[in-house]
């Protein structure tokens, strides 16, 4: 708390009384502390790649450079450090568009199962490789919702994303979707590695990972869910996760009928 007091005078000057304001700094203090963390955040996320990509260029400098195989082999994995910054910060720009209201959101009616399916094919090869199980169980005919019909495919895209992530090979990945009163519900499923009940509720933060090392192996931003639950309130839907270390998780969101 801060307080200020401020006298004020009566007609022949005299002191008549005073007013005291008192401010509550609980708030400030608290976007402030978000401020930071939130610089600080940034910064890790970045220095991460460029750290791997300085060292790699230092050691090609210093001579790697003229052994071919060596010098390919590094230069792939700047490549791949260079794609996953590029990401981030698109990522980054998304979110802080979406945040602040930016975007210009084209809603329309769309059918979700049409996005669903140009989902499947941009996963084929990674599910291939993976070995994962992918299939869809839908309601016969799904009403249209209320969407952006881009911005949607990209909710799709981020939670598959993980599902695939976060399931060792060999597991099943699907996607369910019912009509429920006047809204949609969709259910991006895994049996996956799941995530601890302690974790779900900042789970949607973004930067927010269970295993920090593990997810920076796997070059996510710690954005992808921050980016879906946004979209998905903009929409005038909901989201929550259901989850069980070892045996999976769903995303489930809604969005509204057309
Ligand atoms: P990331 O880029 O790290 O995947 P997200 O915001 O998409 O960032 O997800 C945040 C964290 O939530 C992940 O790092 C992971 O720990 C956890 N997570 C998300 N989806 C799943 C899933 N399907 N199964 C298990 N853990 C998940």
């Amino acid at each position: 708390l801060k307080a200020s007091i401020i006298p004020f005078k009566d007609k022949r000057e005299k002191t008549a009384g005073c007013i005291v304001v008192v401010k509550d700094l609980t708030e400030i203090k608290r976007i402030e502390k978000m401020r930071t963390d939130f610089i600080c955040n940034i910064s890790h996320e970045l220095k991460t790649p460029l750290t791997s990509i300085r060292g790699f260029v230092e050691t090609l400098n210093d001579g790697a450079y003229q052994n071919p195989a060596l010098a390919k082999r590094f230069l792939k994995i700047i490549e791949k450090e260079v794609g996953r910054l590029c990401r981030l910060i698109d990522n980054m720009l998304d979110l802080s568009m979406i945040e602040m209201n930016q975007i210009r959101l084209n809603i329309k009616d769309v059918c979700a199962q049409e996005i669903i399916k140009e989902v499947g094919v941009i996963f084929e090869n990674r599910l291939r490789e993976k070995d994962l199980a992918y299939y869809e169980k839908f309601q016969e005919k799904l009403p249209k919702v209320k969407a952006d019909p881009d911005w949607l495919r990209q909710i799709f895209v981020n939670l598959m994303d993980n599902a695939v992530k976060y399931t060792p090979n060999g597991g099943n990945v699907w996607i369910e979707a019912e009509s429920k009163g006047d809204m949609v519900e969709f259910r991006v499923c895994d049996n996956g590695r799941g995530i601890p009940e302690k974790d779900i509720p900042r789970i949607f933060e973004r930067f927010y990972r269970v295993d920090k090392h593990r997810a920076a192996g796997n070059g996510g931003s710690g954005l992808g869910l921050a980016i879906v639950k946004h979209l998905v309130k903009a929409f005038g839907g909901d989201i929550r996760v259901e989850s069980k270390v070892n045996q999976g998780s769903k995303f489930i969101f809604t969005l509204k009928k057309a």
